[in-house]
């Protein structure tokens, strides 16, 4: 086994899988570090948003997930907590674009088998425990494996471990939201109810709930609540079900419902990296930052964040330079790429943790046909997020006429 490639990847989620694939297209030598082994679950909402479906096409594995028949998502449900419903499609020109629904043990063993196939030195079962340095510059990192640890050395490692980044934490990057501490239960369940092919919110008064449908009856549920109103001592399926009471819509579809998975409980969740490049390093996907699942951008965001890496590092490392003057590049591109739907996420935040002008807000979309489909565009990852930043939208949403 070679402990020494162009380029080390550190995680085997959808980030470092695609980021390893397109650096390795790139005639670049690549390994690519997983702690544990395929198909592994990982606690998601399971949903991949319209705007994941081209760059999953730029990387070679549409049709590969479309003959595994995933749910499409063609739009959104969502209900205010005063019972306010308004549905919206996703935008397109023609055949309406859609995303899609599957378990993430599905999709993830996808990417890692693309990975294999475009002759990444694919590694599972080694988890990165630490950073080889020279100096201040990353050379590369030590792995654990049931063989005990071990150096990996490459001019440039890419850390895409996820929320928790043992990349980002070991170079001291890693930060918690202040105030943003939000905590998600999450299960998958086989139902007999009819639940279609949109996804559906459910805003509460405090926190949301999501119904993701994944086809045949099968679905994933995802309770979100601030940490601050979790019941203490208590087993977490008593608290997932006092969760769930708040959503007596979402009770009745699960009525008589098998659970598929035991039940995930994640939390906080909101975090980011200080900075997301350096000498000898990126960060991309959730290592790089995470806010809040209602929004759903999270895998493209982490297979956007890795056509950026994939890019820089290939410049970086074809000028035999993996220091920080090409890098840092990257987290300019970062920022400029994320920050608008970042910005986005968050003033959605503020309105649905505020019931009455979520209701408000709520009864003003109702029926209105084109920013409906803004909304769902942005959120979609279809359109510019820039769109939901004008005051523009806001004041002629407000000052149009409400539904009764
Ligand atoms: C409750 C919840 C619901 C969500 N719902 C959605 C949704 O519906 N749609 C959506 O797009 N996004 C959703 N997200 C976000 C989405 O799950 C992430 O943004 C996405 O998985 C990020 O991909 P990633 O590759 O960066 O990280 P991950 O998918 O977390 O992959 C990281 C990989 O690194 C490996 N790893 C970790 N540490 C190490 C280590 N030390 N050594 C080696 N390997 C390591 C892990 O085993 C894992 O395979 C949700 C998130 C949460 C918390």
């Amino acid at each position: 086994m070679r402990r020494s490639a162009d380029v080390l990847v550190v995680g085997g989620g959808p980030a470092g899988t695609a980021a390893a694939i397109l650096l390795a297209r790139a005639g670049l030598e690549v390994c690519l570090l997983e702690k544990g082994t395929f198909p592994r679950e990982k606690p998601c909402g399971e949903y991949l948003s319209p705007g994941c479906v081209p760059l999953l096409n730029r990387l070679g594995v549409l049709a590969a997930l479309e003959g595994m028949e995933p749910q499409p998502i063609r739009g959104m449900r969502i209900e205010t907590a005063g019972g306010t419903v308004f549905t919206g499609t996703y935008p397109g020109d023609g055949l309406p674009p859609h995303g899609y629904s599957l378990p993430r043990y599905r999709f993830d063993a996808l990417l890692v088998e693309a990975a294999r196939q475009a002759g990444v030195a694919y590694l599972e079962g080694w988890r990165v425990v630490d950073l080889v340095r020279k100096g201040r510059i990353v050379a590369g990192v030590v792995a654990d494996s049931e063989n005990g640890p071990q150096p990996f050395t490459a001019p440039l490692t890419i850390g895409a471990d996820g929320r928790n980044s043992v990349v980002a934490r070991r170079l001291k990057l890693f930060a918690r939201h202040p105030s943003h501490r939000k905590v998600a239960l999450v299960q998958r369940f086989q139902t007999q109810a009819e639940l279609g092919d949109l996804g559906q919110v459910y805003l509460g008064r405090k926190g949301y709930c999501i119904l993701n449908p994944q086809g045949a009856g099968t679905v994933n549920v995802g309770v979100v609540v601030d940490q601050r109103d979790l019941p203490l001592h208590q087993a977490w399926e008593g608290v997932f079900a006092g969760l769930l009471g708040a959503y007596p819509q979402v009770q009745a579809k699960l009525s008589g419902a098998r659970p598929l998975n035991p039940l995930w409980v994640l939390g906080p969740l909101a975090c980011h990296a200080k900075r997301v490049a350096g000498k000898g390093f990126l960060l991309v996907g959730d290592a790089a930052g995470y806010y809040d699942p209602m929004t759903g951008e999270g895998v493209f965001q982490a297979l956007r964040g890795a056509e950026l890496a994939a890019e820089i590092a290939t410049q970086a490392l074809g000028r035999g330079d993996a220091g920080l003057q090409t890098l840092k590049r990257y987290g300019v591109a970062y920022r400029k790429e994320f920050a608008p739907k970042n910005r986005v996420c968050q003033i959605l935040q503020q309105i649905v943790s505020r019931p009455r002008l979520c209701e408000l807000l709520g009864r003003h979309l109702e029926g209105r046909g084109e920013h409906i489909e803004e909304l769902m565009g942005v959120v979609g990852d279809l359109l510019p997020p820039q769109r939901l930043l004008r005051p523009a939208f806001w004041t002629s949403l407000l000052m149009g006429k409400a539904h009764p």
